[in-house]
């Protein structure tokens, strides 16, 4: 499989290519040339995989340049019920992302019982193994830098912990994050992960790691890498659970379901259309956001319009405040026939004007006809919904797995199961569930006493050539 941009002025690349790189160098993101299709006979086969040869089967269709039995033993060694089991006591902790019925014809698809209580957990752990591969083959090493507000940060570290060849530099706001969130990431202790509580708040760290990554004799001298959402492989990742959520919540391959995703960088949701587009069953995406809705706005009405940050709203649903969706270039690609000049004209337009608009363009009604309906959610839908299902179903349900359910159900369809991607579990918001329903979500067994573990970071002021220097001294040799 080759990889092509969405602004068409960058070279093909091979999957190991794009896995270390972050944007194209013409500015657009990779996609890859074509959506294989599964066919029927090989659904059918499908439908009796386990989760991690589920993984490897649609892997192999977009992983040309790694042999395919290293493949299956980074899939088989990444799903386990050992990662995979930090969830709920009472979930199936024989499967790896398994269904729950809420009611019949709507459905949870627990994909937060990995170590860091979220979905992101679902990709990110097998990222650790492809970078890790990736590197040892060039005989390379890699400093990834990030800045993180709690979810990505915590994912990030836990996928790379006591990986061979890298490094983790992690820029938190300092005293911003909450006590749990805090503890998960600080009490980590292997060597190669570095946490650092900036003296300031999240901007601030994400304008130290932009001012970091535009030096390019820096960047390049110290071997900087990313793991932002934008990346590929996390994405294909991402696509192996729409399927296993299919076989599971259906019979036979005659059957459709629907999914409904809580959205913000357009990743997750992301990979279910490109489940659709290689041939899964899927009637309807619903696509939720809470109170910044520019997704919402978009499939509503086709314009596009990101907001800034100062109109973009401290939420509840923490993990789905975003101001653009950094994935979203990469369906308009889809949606425009794949035609790189009309994505550069949009991105030409969404530069200069700040927002572009489908409406009165043909690609409006390919949008309607795509399978993408959506709606937005409130803080006190998410109270309302956390307490209802709570009510109906004994199940605590988080605030972000909220915004789904509370989107899902005025598009649930007859004969259709709806599923509902659970993206993190309310051990990891106490304080919301607490305003819904009187009381703390109970926690994890593995995480009891997660607050007195010994914590490990080092501060620094908001300063760039102070980030420098720490990283500099510490980012290790060239080669491993
Ligand atoms: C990251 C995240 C989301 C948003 O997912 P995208 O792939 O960015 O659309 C939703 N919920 C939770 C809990 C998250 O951590």
């Amino acid at each position: 499989m080759r990889y092509v941009s969405t602004r068409g002025k960058a070279p093909e690349q091979g999957f190991l290519d794009i896995l270390l790189s972050g944007l194209a160098p013409d500015g657009g993101l990779y996609l890859p040339a074509f959506y294989p299709r599964v066919a029927r006979p090989e659904l059918d086969a499908w439908r009796a995989l386990s989760y991690a040869e589920l993984a490897v089967a649609v892997l192999r269709k977009y992983v040309a340049d790694i042999p395919p039995a290293d493949l299956e033993t980074l899939c088989r060694r990444t799903y386990t019920a050992e990662v995979y089991g930090h969830g709920r006591a009472d979930s199936d902790a024989s499967q790896i992302a398994p269904l729950r019925w809420l009611e019949p014809g709507l459905a949870l698809l627990e994909l937060s019982n990995g170590p860091t209580l979220a979905f992101k957990d679902m990709a990110m752990q097998l990222l650790g193994g492809l970078f890790e591969h990736a590197l040892a083959k060039r005989n390379e090493s890699l400093n990834i830098l990030g800045a993180t507000s709690g979810d990505t940060g915590s994912a990030a570290e836990y996928a790379l912990r006591g990986r061979r060849g890298i490094r983790v530099f992690m820029l938190s706001p300092r005293g911003r994050m909450s006590a749990f969130q805090r503890a998960q990431m600080y009490s980590l202790q292997d060597a190669n992960i570095f946490n650092i509580a900036v003296e300031g708040v999240f901007d601030d760290c994400q304008d130290l790691v932009k001012a970091v990554s535009n030096d390019l004799d820096f960047k390049r001298r110290c071997r900087i890498g990313t793991v932002n959402s934008i990346n590929w492989a996390r994405v294909v990742a991402q696509v192996v659970y729409y399927f296993k959520g299919y076989f599971a919540a259906t019979r036979t391959n005659d059957e459709r379901v629907s999914f409904a995703v809580p959205s913000g960088n357009f990743g997750n949701v992301l990979a279910g259309w490109i489940a659709k587009q290689m041939g899964l069953p899927i009637a309807r995406l619903v696509l939720a956001t809470n109170e910044n809705d520019v997704l919402d706005e978009f499939f509503r009405t086709g314009r596009y319009r990101p907001r800034t940050p100062a109109q973009t709203q401290a939420t509840s649903s923490p993990s789905m405040d975003i101001s653009k969706a950094s994935n979203f270039e990469r369906y308009v690609f889809d949606l425009v026939g794949r035609d790189p000049a009309v994505v550069r004209e949009l991105w030409w337009e969404l530069d200069t004007r700040g927002e572009f608009d489908l409406a009165g363009t043909p690609w409006l009604d390919k949008m309607r006809a795509s399978g993408f309906v959506s709606g937005s959610s409130t803080h006190a839908d998410r109270l309302a919904t956390i307490r209802a299902v709570h009510q109906a179903t004994g199940v605590l349900i988080d605030p972000h797995t909220a915004d789904g359910v509370k989107v899902a159900r005025p598009h649930v369809e007859q004969g259709v199961p709806m599923i509902c991607l659970e993206t993190a579990l309310p051990a990891k918001f106490a304080e919301t569930i607490v305003e819904a329903i009187g009381r703390a979500p109970e926690r994890p067994a593995v995480y009891a006493d997660l607050e007195s573990h010994p914590q490990r970071f080092d501060v620094l002021p908001a300063d760039v050539q102070a980030l420098k220097r720490y990283i500099e001294t510490r980012a290790g040799s060239g080669s491993r």
